[in-house]
């Protein structure tokens, strides 16, 4: 086997240069060495490559945090984990020690370590990994749904947190993947019609082409009086995927409705008028990446009853990773996969 490996590293400044890197080992004896099969491009990995960044990762590092592949090799305190076993990322490592750890909120962590920012990432054909960082999978689930584990666990997390009724009328404002994740669950979950609101025609065409019941181009239509029309008295439930359309989301929303925002801008201020969330009794829920959804994330790709791969639209070979972020930035493209096998 090559002990060898050609990643792309990150440079900073949106910059990636390929470069020789041996092939990572087991240091520790909690360690996982992982072949990776396929990892996904996030909008996390955009906004580490935009100039100038609106999302921080450590210079010198292999990107990629959205990681299916095959247990190559474990360290000798790793119990639960065996090489051939299918495993998938949940990158955030958190230190288990500080005040929110030990309150239970684990995504609030202030001593995390992120695989694909802070440590090297899945964007390469082996990683390492310390166990706990590790989901095994059973090798039935599609590779592709696999890949898509864990922006669907930030989806199944905040999803879990608002309250929800069989039949609920849903309208997300972003049709990108992630917006996406949450129209498939709440789909599967049983809700009543589904609207995605975007201004980019490809993906407004997407979510219809995924039969979702409308797709409403807010350069458009007046989207608040649409949603009305569509609803009798607006959605049960909004959700913000994009991160600053907190004012759009309380128009959307019912009296006495809930809106979850979960994307994330974080140099936006975007205005929202008080008086219509006292006034109607709305509840907004902040929601970040989730709380300990993996279990159930699995459990959910195990069964079937969601297949995030629908939104694959690109799989590129690792050469092509530059070109892989372009498309996704340009929004001709749902979801690009990295795949290690090309
Ligand atoms: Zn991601
Ligand atoms: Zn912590």
């Amino acid at each position: 086997m090559a002990t060898d490996m050609v990643v792309p590293i990150f440079r900073g400044e949106g910059r990636i240069s390929y470069e020789r890197r041996p092939r990572p080992t087991v240091d520790a004896s909690d360690d996982v060495v992982v072949q990776v099969e396929a990892c996904g491009i996030c909008g996390t990995d955009l906004n580490i490559l935009s100039v100038p960044p609106a999302h921080k990762a450590t210079p010198g590092i292999i990107i990629g945090h959205e990681g299916v592949g095959i247990v190559a090799e474990v360290g000798s305190g790793v119990s639960g984990l065996q090489p051939g076993d299918r495993v998938v990322i949940a990158n955030r490592l958190t230190c288990g020690r500080c005040a929110y750890c030990r309150r239970g909120l684990d995504n609030q962590c202030t001593d995390y370590q992120t695989i694909g920012t802070t440590l090297d990432g899945a964007f390469a054909p082996y990683l390492r990994a310390p166990a706990r960082a590790l989901w095994k999978i059973a090798p039935s689930v599609p590779r592709d749904d696999a890949a898509l584990f864990e922006p669907l666990a930030c989806a199944v997390g905040s999803v879990k947190r608002v309250p929800f009724q069989v039949g609920d009328n849903v309208a997300i404002i972003g049709a990108g993947p992630m917006g996406m994740l949450f129209a498939l669950l709440y789909r599967a979950l049983g809700a009543g019609a589904v609207f995605l609101v975007d201004i980019a025609p490809y993906r407004l065409d997407f979510a219809l082409a995924m039969g979702m019941e409308a797709a409403l181009d807010a350069a458009r239509v007046d989207v608040p009086a649409e949603v009305k029309r569509l609803t009798g008295l607006g959605a049960d439930i909004v959700v913000d995927a994009v991160g600053n359309q907190v004012g759009q989301a309380v128009k959307l929303a019912r009296r006495g409705g809930q809106v979850i925002l979960f994307g994330l801008r974080p140099h936006d201020n975007p205005p929202v008028n008080q008086y219509t969330i006292t006034r109607y009794d709305l509840t907004v829920h902040g929601t970040f990446v989730g709380l300990h959804p993996f279990a159930q994330t699995i459990q959910l790709l195990e069964s079937g009853r969601v297949r995030p791969s629908v939104l694959v639209t690109h799989r590129l070979p690792l050469a092509d990773l530059e070109r892989g972020v372009e498309l996704m930035r340009s929004q001709q493209a749902m979801k690009v996969l990295i795949d290690l096998s090309l």
